[in-house]
């Protein structure tokens, strides 16, 4: 066991919408009975993509005790290809452009690169 960071989920206040999935590229995060879950800490290397598309700013990543995190073991979980992560914006998806999870107007959404330069100076 060590000392590191690692992602953390508030159950009692998930929704269970999965919106966190996605965005792990370990896999590491699954919904089980409603509610999302780290399915295995040695998946989850601690670094987060998964807080800002959080509707409810459930996740936080705290330092614990845990194991090390085993980047073959996370490099072999099949890719997620979540066809419904689009920028709100333009459409893409991420076949086409990176996408990033953003709030806007109270909603949790993704932007690409391009049209996120638009979002900042208010177009
Ligand atoms: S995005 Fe937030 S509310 Fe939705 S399942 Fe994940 S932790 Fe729960
Ligand atoms: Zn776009």
């Amino acid at each position: 066991m060590i000392k590191r960071m690692i992602v953390v989920i508030d159950e009692e206040k998930c929704t269970g919408c999965g919106k966190c999935i996605s965005p792990c590229a370990e896999g590491t995060i699954r919904i089980v009975d409603g509610k999302a879950k780290v399915i295995s800490e040695e998946l989850c290397d601690g670094m987060g993509f998964c807080i800002g598309i959080c509707p409810e700013g459930v996740i936080s990543v705290e330092e614990h005790q845990t194991v090390a995190f085993d980047a073959e073991k996370a490099a072999a979980q099949v890719p997620h290809n979540d066809v419904s992560i689009q920028c709100f914006k333009c459409g893409s998806g991420t076949g086409y452009r990176y996408l990033l999870p953003v709030r806007h107007k109270k909603e949790s959404l993704w932007i690409c690169t391009q049209c996120l330069t638009s979002l900042i100076h208010g177009c």
